[in-house]
């Protein structure tokens, strides 16, 4: 450990500054990385591309991307020096995506919604899309084909895509307060959900929904999901066992085409507010899934606004007994509230989560923090669905810049990418390795990141091991293409 400096002795006070700051580094993530020779050329290109962005906002804070609203910030986002070299990183796994909301809302649009037999209607208040052989088979709403919509207002494209998505021109006067946003929020999902349960269009979903991850230089994914009804036009509906064999035969397919893609898992959702009978109910049908799917399905989460619903701690006795059989992937603390809903991240623990999603509220929980590393829980850092859900404007305020500082295992998450118009993950990376770790971290802190998503990732260590071994071809590969490019 570095001494107290005499302050009258400048040399020692200088080789002092140098200590701490060494010591620092070597307790961040990725400060136990020892680069290669090429990593430490590549890292010279990085830092200095990501000097430059940050020298520029040192001067004018309003160069300043991550803490302006993405939505606002997405375009120059786009065209950061910074952003193309993350874009091209090997990130490894995608771990916190929620099937719902993962893929573009331009495939949605210009993709789904012009096929035959796609029909929309309000129903309470809300646009609900679905197929139908005729208008009359569902008597639910008084449905009507898209393309009389389309034919009654030209405009109707735009209209579409703002039911499937929260971006707005001003976000501060459109979503007032965090109830707000929301409200609106949950309303995706609606539009979108009877329309992603038809059998062909979900085959398509979720190709495309892989493809963007591809592209992304994504390599494997948990997707949070529910069962899905899938049916047929004719009327015919599958059951739970169907869902997972036409989803998993899905994900053979992209894999087949490609190789590299090393796979996918689903993580189980239950909505927070529903009663202890339908969660019991929900998690011995998970576990029958469970036996018949192995190795696809990856465990449980709660999902939902979780200052709705109820506290984890109210379900304990159930989800105590299904920790036998289950593993959790609980989101917990994603909150602002200090000693209310934060304290799921107390139940998270004890019910011995395997990751936690967001842990906003974690660092005001010092005891947590110690269990939290001595148990190596990951963090699913999602950054951009922190802000735009209203939880942190500036990613630099967020809390898990401290758990980043200490080395806590944090994996880099997207959550709902499309209600936001991001696609992959390089946004979130973007965000944080620009505004959460230090200026002076560079390829090392990358590096950490990418692993940490294979690492603590639901597959097995046989498989990390050659999930791991595929990534560190790719990343010399992209250590390659850099010095290439850049130097
Ligand atoms: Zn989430």
């Amino acid at each position: 450990m570095c001494s107290v400096v005499k302050l009258s002795e400048s040399d020692s006070y200088l080789q002092e500054r140098i200590c701490i700051l060494k010591t620092e580094k070597a307790l961040r993530a990725g400060g136990k990385i020892k680069l290669t020779a090429k990593e430490v050329e590549v890292n010279k290109l990085i830092l200095d591309e990501k000097s430059a962005e940050l020298s520029k906002a040192h001067k004018n804070v309003s160069e300043y991307l991550p803490s302006r609203h993405f939505f606002q910030a997405k375009g120059d986002i786009d065209r950061s020096k910074v952003f193309s070299i993350i874009k091209n990183i090997p990130k490894g796994a995608s771990l916190h995506t929620h099937l719902l909301a993962a893929v573009s809302v331009d495939f949605i649009v210009e993709n789904i919604t012009y096929r035959d037999n796609i029909y929309g209607c309000f129903l309470n208040g809300n646009f609900k899309l679905t197929f139908l052989q005729n208008a009359n088979q569902d008597t639910r709403c008084l449905w009507k084909e898209l393309k009389e919509y389309r034919k009654e207002d030209a405009d109707f494209d735009n209209w579409l895509r703002k039911q499937l998505s929260l971006e707005v021109e001003n976000p501060a006067a459109t979503y007032p307060s965090i109830d707000v946003i929301w409200q609106r929020f949950k309303k995706i999902f609606t539009t979108a959900y009877d329309m992603l349960c038809y059998r062909p269009v979900f085959e398509d979903y979720i190709y495309q929904l892989l493809t963007e991850l591809y592209l992304d230089n994504v390599m494997y994914t948990e997707l949070r999901g529910t069962f899905m009804p899938l049916y047929e036009l004719n009327g015919t509906i599958y059951d739970t066992e169907e869902f997972f064999k036409i989803f998993i035969a899905t994900v053979e397919k992209f894999k087949q085409v490609y190789p590299k893609f090393v796979g996918v898992r689903y993580i189980h959702s239950i909505y927070r507010g529903v009663t202890s009978e339908v969660l019991k109910s929900g998690l011995d049908e998970l576990m029958g899934m469970k036996i018949m799917y192995p190795n696809f399905i990856a465990g449980f989460d709660f999902v939902g606004y979780e200052e709705e619903g109820k506290h984890i701690v109210h379900f304990h006795k159930e989800l105590s007994e299904a920790s036998r059989q289950l593993k959790f992937y609980f989101h917990a603390g994603e909150t602002s509230w200090y000693g209310y809903t934060d304290l799921n991240l107390v139940d998270a623990v004890l019910l011995n989560t395997s990751r936690i999603g967001h842990g906003f509220g974690l660092p005001k929980h010092p005891v947590l923090m110690e269990m939290v590393k001595a148990r190596d829980i990951s963090i699913e850092l999602c950054p951009i669905s922190n802000q735009v859900l209203m939880l942190n404007q500036d990613p630099r305020n967020h809390p898990a810049v401290y758990l980043i500082a200490n080395g806590f295992p944090v994996v880099i998450c997207n959550d709902d990418p499309s209600a936001w118009g991001a696609t992959g993950l390089s946004y979130d990376w973007y965000v944080v390795f620009m505004a959460m770790t230090s200026e002076k971290a560079g390829i090392e802190v990358l590096k950490q990141f990418a692993m940490n998503s294979i690492i603590y990732s639901a597959m097995s260590d046989h498989e990390k091991i050659e999930a791991l071994e595929k990534w560190n071809l790719d990343w010399n590969k992209f250590l390659d293409n850099i010095l290439n490019v850049l130097a």
